[in-house]
């Protein structure tokens, strides 16, 4: 698996390397506090960040030293039959 996605990068130009993701999800990305996974993967930190995105912001503060400035609130669509609508309520 992980050579596939290698070669897929590499055919693409981008560039990669394997980094360990131990403990990649324990502090918030945002703030560097202690976080707890709750509910449907939000982390426990008042930003209201899920599990898994602050893993990976986490990885890409780590592996790259790159941090993101602001987090954007996820777009939410509905896909019905021949279109998609944006979810009412849910974007900005
Ligand atoms: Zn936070």
């Amino acid at each position: 698996m992980i050579n596939a996605i290698l070669l897929k990068a590499q055919e693409y130009g981008i560039r990669t390397f394997e980094f360990v993701e131990y403990c990649t999800s324990k502090y918030c990305a945002c703030h560097g506090v202690e976080v707890e996974r709750r509910m449907k993967g939000a982390v426990s930190c008042p930003g209201g960040l899920h599990g898994d995105l602050n893993g990976a912001l986490n990885i890409l503060r780590k592996a790259a030293n790159k941090t993101v400035p602001a987090i954007k609130k996820s777009l939410s669509f509905i896909v019905d039959h021949n279109r998609v609508t944006p979810k009412e309520g849910c974007n900005p």
